[in-house]
């Protein structure tokens, strides 16, 4: 069965699927996307994920080239066309294509809408989660608006390859203060001595994880305790648990942090009983 992906209004084999070079995406990392969940055949927390695109197009002034409605029927068509049972959904949508100058392209240049579905190793990703990952830490050389989720993505993809090349999974970032803003590609959380739950306040700092944002649902479902602030890597060290969070990973327990043992250097209770409530709690829709 060949790969099925959407490019502006259409539906085509994933091969054959294109775009202009003078795409600004291409050219200027001038778009946004999402990463939906799929799960059992669900969406997971379709509608979060669809409101934060929504707004990072207005903090980035792009116009979505489809409504909600129509951005929904997409995301269903492709989940089904490529027969995804578990994996994700991605969206990208870019100031469109037009000869190359910074300034926006004239006002009426549609948008580009590209879409595509990839299953994922479920098994693979739960063996992981039963031995953790390591971190490293690196400064966080981002733009000031890490919040805005951007297909800049260069500074992420440097501290994600650096992890790899390090022998560890993510790169935790370190503002310059000295504490962790997040992962390259995820939210960074621990579990101090008491328990409690600490993760980086959702500011302009941070992109605003919408799996973090369920899991402090699910958090105070089990009457445990979150503290919203910043946390410095020697806290991240001492920690009884460290996870991190994201579409992909879910809830990811850490188990090292700059070759530092976290906690014992297992999975802690509190990481891994998260991840297996994540699922409860998330609204999932077909
Ligand atoms: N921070 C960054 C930098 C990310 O790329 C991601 C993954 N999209 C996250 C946090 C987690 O966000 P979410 O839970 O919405 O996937």
């Amino acid at each position: 069965m060949s790969r099925i992906a959407y490019v502006n209004g259409r539906y085509v084999r994933h091969a054959d699927a294109a775009v202009s070079i003078d795409d600004r995406a291409f050219l200027f990392a001038d778009g946004i996307y999402e990463v939906i969940e799929i799960f059992g055949g669900r969406l997971i927390d379709e509608a979060g994920h669809l409101e934060r695109l929504v707004r990072s197009a207005r903090e980035l002034r792009l116009a979505l080239p489809v409504g909600d409605g129509a951005l929904r029927v997409i995301i269903r068509e492709l989940v089904a066309r490529n027969r995804v049972a578990s994996g994700h959904v991605y969206l990208q949508v870019t100031r469109g294509s037009a000869r190359r100058d910074h300034a926006f392209p004239k006002p009426g240049t549609p948008s580009t809408l590209v879409a595509f579905a990839h299953s994922a190793d479920h098994e693979a990703a739960e063996a992981r989660a039963r031995k953790g990952i390591k971190v490293i830490s690196l400064p966080d050389i981002r733009w000031k608006r890490p919040d805005i989720k951007s297909t800049s993505l260069l500074p992420n993809v440097l501290a994600k390859q650096q992890a790899k090349e390090a022998g560890a999974y993510e790169a935790w970032l370190v503002d310059d203060q000295g504490f962790v803003t997040e992962g390259s590609s995820s939210n960074a959380w621990i579990v101090d001595s008491r328990g409690v739950l600490i993760t980086r306040r959702a500011d302009s700092s941070i992109l605003r994880g919408i799996t973090r944002m369920r899991l402090f649902e699910v958090v105070k479902a089990g009457n445990g305790a979150i503290e919203e602030r910043a946390f410095t890597l020697a806290e991240a060290k001492a920690a009884r648990e460290a996870f991190i969070t994201g579409a992909t990973t879910l809830v990811m327990p850490v188990v090292a942090l700059d070759g530092e043992k976290i906690g014992d250097g297992a999975p802690g209770p509190i990481s891994l009983a998260l991840r297996k409530a994540f699922h409860d709690f998330a609204p999932a829709s077909y």
